[in-house]
């Protein structure tokens, strides 16, 4: 797929302004905080409706106005989509669709894919549990958008059986208070295992794919294993296995829950471990073979997005290629070649060989224009 041109109104620092591309590399080099990221962010939304950067609407939305919009033209194997989302400072959004409003987001999602790189995905090895959900969760939205609706589902559920457990905290329930938490229960078990069940199949075909492009830009002297560990346990047979697991876990667990006020069980609780020669990656290694690790990932999800969508996603890359070294750098490059639009920001042309700068597209950023 190929992104044509983007045009972004009262979005971040960007007033009015509209971006045609004409390769299949873009950089955009700039000073810092000129809008570099800003744009990244910008195509971003458009693929997966989430900011890496975790940014709320009011944030997006440029400072004195109410509403910002990113309308986008993408040019598909046999389709030429126009793209727009609308953002409110209040967090209401739009999306439309060939100027159509479109009025689930799963049917917005996947008409535009790609994957960002920044120096944030460090947190995918170094952070806590909650980065790599929400990195599985991200990818998993490109990879089948309905699987964004199963999880708004779920955190439904899980907000309201929170709220209720928060309530009734540290008291005994009535018994019109435990068949409502039965409810809850059934609920979160059916639509919990729906979650636990796409996730275990997007690491199945993930991770063949890291490893190996980890051997080979590591040189196949570590081994990395990536392992789905999931709070409810896994069974051959999905629905009702997990489910039942599900269910006599919430069982085994309900003192606590009830004492705590929260729910303990469910994939909102799942890990998934990057393991480098049996040690956890975290804990393993250098800055250095972090990042390889990383750039592994990403290139996997690349790899894995081209074979279930069946076109090249975009690959936004933000200020990382000077975070590589040469080997690494070339290993990206040679992969990107032409078949991915790939944008790229940095703050000096200096880290790009000649052939890349001759055959890319340049754009000047300074404040927001
Ligand atoms: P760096 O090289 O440091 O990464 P950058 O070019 O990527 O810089 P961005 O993060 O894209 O910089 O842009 C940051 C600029 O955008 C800052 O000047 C910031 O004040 C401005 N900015 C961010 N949000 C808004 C907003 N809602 N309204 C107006 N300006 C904003
Ligand atoms: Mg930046």
């Amino acid at each position: 797929m190929f992104l044509k041109s983007i045009h972004l109104r009262q979005f971040r620092n960007y007033q009015d302004q509209k971006v045609e591309f004409t390769a299949a590399k873009t950089i955009l080099v700039g000073n810092n905080a000129q809008g570099k990221s800003n744009l990244l962010e910008a195509v971003e939304l458009l693929a997966t409706l989430r900011s890496h950067r975790m940014a709320r609407d009011r944030d997006l939305v440029q400072e004195g106005e109410a509403i910002a919009q990113i309308n986008a033209s993408l040019e598909r194997k046999s389709s030429i989509s126009d793209l727009t989302l609308t953002l409110r400072r209040n967090g209401r959004r739009t999306v439309a669709l060939n100027s159509e409003i479109v009025r689930r987001q799963m049917d917005f999602l996947g008409v535009l894919n790609a994957v960002e790189f920044s120096s944030l995905d460090l947190d995918l090895v170094r952070g806590g549990p909650e980065g790599r959900r929400s990195w599985l969760d991200t990818l998993l939205i490109q990879l089948e958008p309905v699987y964004a609706h199963i999880l708004q589902q779920y955190n439904q559920v899980l907000r309201q059986r929170n709220a209720f457990l928060k309530q009734t905290q540290d008291s005994a329930l009535s018994s019109q208070q435990s068949e409502q938490l039965a409810v809850w229960d059934a609920q979160l078990a059916t639509n919990g295992t729906r979650v636990i069940r796409r996730r275990e199949r997007a690491l199945q075909r993930l991770a063949p794919i890291a490893t190996n492009w980890h051997a080979s830009i590591s040189g196949s002297t570590e081994e990395l294993q990536i392992k789905y560990a999931p709070n409810v346990p896994l069974g051959e047979n999905y629905p009702q296995e997990v489910q039942q697991a599900f269910l006599e876990k919430i069982q085994q667990r309900a003192i606590a829950e009830l004492r705590q006020g929260t729910t303990l069980v469910g994939p909102h609780r799942d890990e998934v471990e990057l393991i480098i020669n049996q040690t956890p990656a975290r804990q393993y290694g250098s800055q250095g073979q972090q990042r390889t690790l990383v750039l592994a990932l990403k290139l996997a999800e690349l790899q894995l997005i081209e074979e279930v969508v069946g076109e090249p996603p975009l690959l936004l890359l933000d200020d990382v290629l000077a975070e590589l070294d040469l080997y690494r750098q070339n290993q990206l490059l040679d992969t990107i070649q032409d078949r991915f639009q790939t944008i790229i920001t940095t703050t000096h042309l200096g880290s790009f060989d000649s052939q890349w700068l001759n055959s890319s597209q340049i754009l000047l950023v300074k404040a927001g224009e």
